[in-house]
């Protein structure tokens, strides 16, 4: 139970990867809240984790509105005083491929920087003064942007610019003992990644050291680690979580 006594915000968590990491985390034993602009889902999701014996509410929150990040804020630190983990999941992470650079629209390159980047920032912000010594970040990357996955340009940005800020956040947040990592996780078969063709699967299952297909349960016992106090050393690095399909 590495996660005994730990409270953790997770930002995406209705469905998903992010839901995938809120069970790993309630298994070793923390506390959860989590947060997600999909109401009902999100409600159902916490609805089952305290079925299963955790201690988890929802939130609702979107990422694009830095008013719903204060009041997340704020009825966290009414609630609970203080977290010791945050994992920045949320994202526009679908249905945001296919087109090549050119013909992508403004629109969507927009929404998806607005959320998986400013949103980002907004919620570690909004967050920052609940989190004592001993807390820690984990952003939620993706190896594309190690690697330069083609037809996939602003998602890939978006989580370029995750990486750069989780260097920036750990030398800020540092000298407050709170450590702050990426992980960049390889393509996982999940409803997200449906629309993603089949060779773009096959590449990945092909590619990877240790070879095959990856579900969100392969990278969370990664997560749960780097939330740990432990993990402290590990700050500013970004951890790609891949089966080996890129190595840094
Ligand atoms: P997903 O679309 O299922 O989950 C994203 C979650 O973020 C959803 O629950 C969604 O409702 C929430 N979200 C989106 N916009 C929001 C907003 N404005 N405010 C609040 N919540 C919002 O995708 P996923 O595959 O579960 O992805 C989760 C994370 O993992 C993302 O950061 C994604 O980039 C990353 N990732 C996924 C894969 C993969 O293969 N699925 C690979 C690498 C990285």
């Amino acid at each position: 139970m590495i996660l005994n006594n730990r409270t953790i915000l997770i930002t995406g968590a209705a469905r998903g990867v992010g839901r995938s990491i809120a069970q790993a985390c309630a298994s070793a034993g923390a506390r959860l809240i989590i947060a997600d602009i999909l109401a009902e889902q999100g409600e159902e999701t916490a609805a089952e984790l305290r079925a299963s014996g955790a201690v988890c509410r929802f939130i609702p929150v979107d990422l694009g509105e830095p008013g719903s990040i204060e009041a997340l804020a704020q009825n966290i630190g009414a609630q609970e005083g203080a977290i010791d983990g945050l994992v920045n999941n949320a994202a526009i992470a679908t249905n945001v491929g296919g087109k090549l650079f050119e013909d992508i629209d403004i629109d969507l390159w927009d929404r998806v920087m607005r959320v998986n980047i400013r949103g980002t920032w907004l919620v570690t912000r909004a967050m920052s003064p609940l989190l004592g010594p001993g807390s820690q970040i984990v952003n939620v990357a993706s190896d594309t942007a190690l690697w330069g996955a083609p037809r996939l340009l602003a998602y890939v940005a978006s989580k370029g610019a995750v990486m750069s800020m989780t260097r920036s956040l750990a030398r800020e947040l540092g000298p407050r003992k709170i450590g702050v990592v990426a992980v960049a996780p390889g393509i996982m078969r999940n409803e997200a990644t449906e629309y993603v063709p089949a060779e773009r699967h096959q590449q990945y299952e092909t590619g990877r050291a240790v070879p095959g297909p990856q579900v969100p349960e392969d990278i969370t016992d990664a997560i749960t680690f780097l939330l740990t106090p432990g993990a402290l050393c590990l700050t500013g690095q970004v951890l790609p979580v891949d089966a080996g399909f890129i190595f840094t």
